[in-house]
């Protein structure tokens, strides 16, 4: 994992320049010769003050346009911590169960949840119904009756339903997209995408069925499948599975360790994927056209993210994917920006409901299709 020091030396001389520029914002810029953002800030509450929600809000201080102004939590003395160190005010601050009480706060737009993944659900049914825009973290929910259920909460509340799919604004992940988009790869044939690493502790949320809704699948394979489609860059119509478990012990009923997953596309692509919570370093996609290809290792990792293609090594600028990712969120929600690969709450029921068909593929031992 990259800290912001590994970011600084990493970037190129121009990249830096932006990020300066960016770190501006909120100060005053009078010395400075590029103007500072002057448009509309997004203003949010991250709900879930855990590993990920730390990591977050630190990149969420290289923001343009977006600001950490509020927080949910269940812990009284870590929302006096994050009050203290990101100058949240007390009105801003909130718990599970008054939270509902963000409709009269006309001061946070918008509340990402960074919750274990049983709780998405409810949670950002709460957020819609507060009248709050949802930015919620992968996996959206357990299932896609789940997915579906968020979705419609949003639309009747008129709120935007985003999820933290952090590679689509990855700039060498966009860079690939690109070329594929041109015909630079000829035809796509083949994806590949493996995902894993060694789940730790055997008591914590990712373990436990009841909280993570499944095992390595939910949380880090993913990626791969979530990859599959956006380097494939086509729907699957059909998916088959197969689970392999080392460790009943850990790995409980209904919490898989490693799952191998097959994609077959309408073109006639296939994908090949891996997802476990027991293989380290696991992080790789290689994707296969008639004219070129792209090979990524790490992939989808905190980053930098590295890869070569056919026609030499991928050179965009490294970012923090997650300072970019709320900045374009921020766009998303108060200007309808189109991101290049979407993270609203139908890209994330497409990943739900492949998930759901590998669950069944592994449970029957039989090919599951998409297209019904
Ligand atoms: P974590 O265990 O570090 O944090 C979870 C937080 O939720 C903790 O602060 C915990 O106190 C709180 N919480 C609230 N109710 C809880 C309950 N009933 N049981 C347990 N904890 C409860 O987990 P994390 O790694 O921060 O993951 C949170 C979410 O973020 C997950 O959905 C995960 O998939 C996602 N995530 C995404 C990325 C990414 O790169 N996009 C990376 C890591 C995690």
């Amino acid at each position: 994992m990259n800290t912001r020091r590994d970011f600084l030396r990493n970037i190129g001389a121009s990249a830096l320049m932006l990020q300066l520029n960016s770190l501006t914002t909120f100060a005053d810029s009078s010395d400075h010769h590029e103007q500072p953002y002057q448009g509309k800030v997004l203003r949010v509450a991250i709900m879930g003050l855990g590993g990920y929600g730390t990591r977050f809000a630190e990149a969420m201080k290289d923001c343009t346009k977006a600001k950490l102004v509020g927080v949910i939590s269940g812990t009284t003395s870590k929302i006096k911590d994050w009050q203290a160190k990101y100058n949240i005010p007390e009105k801003n601050c909130y718990n599970y169960d008054n939270f509902d009480q963000v409709k009269n706060n006309p001061d946070i737009d918008a509340i990402y949840v960074i919750t274990p993944n049983a709780l998405h659900h409810s949670q950002v049914i709460r957020v819609a119904n507060a009248g709050k825009h949802a930015i919620c973290e992968k996996p959206m929910a357990l299932n896609a009756r789940e997915g579906q259920e968020m979705i419609d909460a949003c639309k009747k509340a008129n709120v935007k339903l985003l999820v933290g799919y952090r590679m689509h604004f990855e700039p060498r992940t966009l860079e690939v997209i690109r070329m594929r988009n041109a015909g630079e790869f000829g035809k796509v044939m083949f994806f590949q995408g493996q995902c894993g690493f060694k789940a730790g502790d055997p008591k914590q949320w990712r373990l436990d069925k009841a909280l993570a809704g499944g095992g390595s699948m939910m949380d880090i394979g993913i990626y791969a499948l979530n990859g599959a489609r956006y380097m494939v860059g086509e729907e699957p119509v059909w998916v088959t599975a197969q689970e392999t478990k080392t460790d009943p012990v850990k790995f409980k009923d209904g919490v898989d360790e490693t799952i191998q997953f097959q994609l077959g596309f309408a073109s006639g692509a296939v994908a090949s994927c891996l997802s476990s919570y027991n293989i380290n370093h696991l992080d790789r996609f290689f994707l296969s056209g008639d004219k070129g290809f792209a090979e990524m290792q790490p992939s989808t990792g905190y980053g930098p993210i590295r890869g070569r293609t056919h026609q030499g090594e991928l050179t965009q600028p490294v970012t923090i994917h997650q300072s970019v990712q709320m900045d374009e969120m921020a766009d998303i929600i108060l200007t309808n920006k189109k991101p290049v690969v979407p993270v609203n709450g139908e890209e994330a029921l497409k990943d739900l409901k492949i998930i759901d068909a590998i669950y069944q593929a592994v449970k029957t031992g039989k090919k599951v299709s998409l297209t019904t």
